[in-house]
C-alpha cells in the first residue's frame, strides 16, 4: 500500500462510524479521512473534525449548520449540509471509498450515489439492500463497483468465500444471539421494556439495530441482505441460534463441507476487512481463548414468539417492493416502541399488517422505493396511533 486510501464515513458519529474511526487511529499511514457525516451530533462531529481533518464534513440537520461552521472556522475544512449534501460528498473525486454506516432507509440514497461515481462500498448499512437490493446490485454490476460486506455475518460468509471461486454454495447459515430474549416466550414478551430491549448480550450497537436484535427482525434483515450479497434463493438460507456470537456465520458448499468463521465479537475486524480487502491488516483487537469457551450452543429460532424472521422470508419470497414496505415499517414501529407508544409485541404485528396493507409493485424502480416507503411509513404510524389507544 502506498498512497492511503481516502475514506468517506458515513455516519460516522454512531457506533459503526466511531469504530472505523478507531481503525484509522490504528492506520494512520494506510487511511485517511476524507468525509465525515452525522445526523445531528454536532458536538461529537465537530471533535472527530479536529482530530482527523478531513476535506468535508456534512451535517445533515440544517438546524446545526452554524454552530458546525462556527466550530471549524479556523481549520481547512469545508462544512455541508442537508441530505442532498450527502450524495454529493460521496462522488467528490478526491473518496476512494465509502463505509456506508448510516442507518435506515436514510442511507440509501447517499450509497446509491456513490455508487454512480464508481466508488467501491464498505456497507454496513443493510436496510440499502433490503429496500433496493436489485436496483443497487445492477447498478453495482453495471458500473463494476464492489460492495463489501461490514454486517459482521455477511463479512464471516465473504471470508468463507475467499479463494473459493465458482464453487457452488449449497446454503449458507446465519448465526444470531438470540438477542437479550432468547428462550422467552410470547407472554413475557408483551412485558418488555425499551430499557430491557436496549441491552444486548454480545454486542453494543446503535439504538435501531439494537432493538431490531431483540426482536429478531435484525436477522430478518440480515436474510434479505445475504439473499442480494451472494445471488442466494430464500430456501439456501438458514438461521441458527448461536447464543455466544463466537461463529460469526457459515457456508455449505454442494460437496457438504462447511467452512466457518469465527472470533470475539468484535465489530472492528468486519469493518477493517472491509476496508483493507484483500489484505489481512494485523491487529490488536482481543484474541478468541478456546478454554473459555468449553461448549459452543446452536439452536433453532423460535418463530412462534419471534414472527420477524418469517416476516422477512414473507417479504424476500415476494419481492418487488415488500422488503422495502417490511423494512419502512420496521423502521417506524421500532421508532414508536423507543418513544414507548408500542409494546414490543406490537412491532411484529405491526410490520405485518403494513405488509397486508401497503400497495404491491413487482418491479419498483428508485421512485416507486420512495413512494412505497413513504406510504409504508403512514400506515404504520396510523396503526401505531391505534396501539397506543388501544
Ligand atoms: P447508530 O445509530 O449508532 O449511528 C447511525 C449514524 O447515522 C449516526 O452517525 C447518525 O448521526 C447517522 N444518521 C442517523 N439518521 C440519519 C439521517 N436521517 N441522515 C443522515 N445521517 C443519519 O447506528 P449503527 O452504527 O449501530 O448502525 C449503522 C448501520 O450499520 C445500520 O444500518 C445497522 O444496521 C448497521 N450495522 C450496525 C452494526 C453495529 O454493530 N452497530 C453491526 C452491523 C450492521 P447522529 O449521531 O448525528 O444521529
Amino acid at each position: 500500500m502506498s498512497q492511503p486510501k481516502k475514506i468517506a464515513i458515513m455516519g460516522s458519529t454512531g457506533s459503526i462510524g466511531t469504530q472505523t474511526l478507531d481503525i484509522v487511529r490504528a492506520n494512520k499511514a494506510h487511511l485517511q479521512v476524507e468525509v465525515l457525516t452525522a445526523q445531528g451530533n454536532a458536538d461529537l462531529l465537530i471533535k472527530q473534525a479536529i482530530e482527523f481533518e478531513p476535506n468535508a464534513v456534512v451535517i445533515a440537520d440544517e438546524t446545526k449548520y452554524k454552530y458546525v461552521k462556527d466550530a471549524l472556522d479556523k481549520h481547512d475544512i469545508k462544512v455541508y449540509t442537508g441530505a442532498d449534501s450527502l450524495c454529493q460528498v460521496v462522488q467528490m473525486d478526491t473518496v476512494d471509498i465509502v463505509l456506508a454506516a448510516i442507518v435506515g432507509f436514510a442511507g440509501l440514497r447517499s450509497t446509491i450515489a456513490a455508487i454512480e461515481a464508481g466508488k467501491p462500498i464498505a456497507l454496513a448499512n443493510k436496510e440499502t439492500l433490503v429496500v433496493a437490493g436489485a436496483l443497487v446490485t445492477d447498478l453495482a454490476k453495471e458500473k463494476g463497483v464492489s460492495i463489501f460486506p461490514v454486517d459482521s455475518e455477511h463479512s464471516a460468509i465473504f471470508q468463507c468465500l475467499a479463494g473459493e471461486f465458482n464453487n457452488k454454495i449449497e446454503k449458507i447459515i446465519l448465526t444470531a444471539s438470540g438477542g437479550p430474549f432468547r428462550g422467552k416466550d410470547k407472554k413475557f414478551l408483551a412485558t418488555v421494556t425499551k430499557e430491557h430491549a436496549l441491552k444486548h448480550p454480545n454486542w453494543n450497537m446503535g439504538a435501531k439495530i439494537t432493538i431490531d436484535s431483540a426482536t429478531m427482525m435484525n436477522k430478518g434483515l440480515e436474510i434479505i441482505e445475504a439473499g442480494w450479497l451472494f445471488a442466494l434463493k430464500p430456501e439456501q438460507i438458514e438461521v441458527v441460534i448461536h447464543s455466544q456470537s463466537i461463529i460469526h456465520s457459515l457456508v455449505q458448499f454442494e460437496d457438504g463441507s462447511i467452512k466457518a468463521q469465527m472470533g470475539l465479537p468484535d465489530m472492528r475486524l468486519p469493518i477493517q476487512y472491509a476496508l483493507f480487502f484483500p489484505q489481512r491488516v494485523k491487529s490488536s483487537f482481543p484474541r478468541f481463548d478456546f478454554s473459555a469457551y468449553p461448549s459452543l450452543s446452536f439452536e433453532k429460532p423460535d418463530s412462534e414468539a419471534f414472527p420477524a424472521i418469517e416476516l422477512a422470508y414473507q417479504a424476500m419470497k415476494k419481492g418487488g417492493n415488500m422488503p422495502c414496505i417490511l423494512n419502512a415499517a420496521n423502521e417506524v414501529a421500532v421508532g414508536a416502541f423507543l418513544k414507548e407508544e408500542i409494546g414490543f409485541t406490537d412491532i411484529a404485528s405491526l410490520v405485518e399488517k403494513t405488509m397486508q396493507k401497503a400497495s404491491f409493485i413487482a418491479k419498483p424502480g428508485m421512485n416507486d422505493y420512495m413512494e412505497s416507503d413513504a406510504e409504508a411509513r403512514k400506515i404504520a404510524l396510523a396503526l401505531a396511533k391505534k396501539a397506543v389507544k388501544a
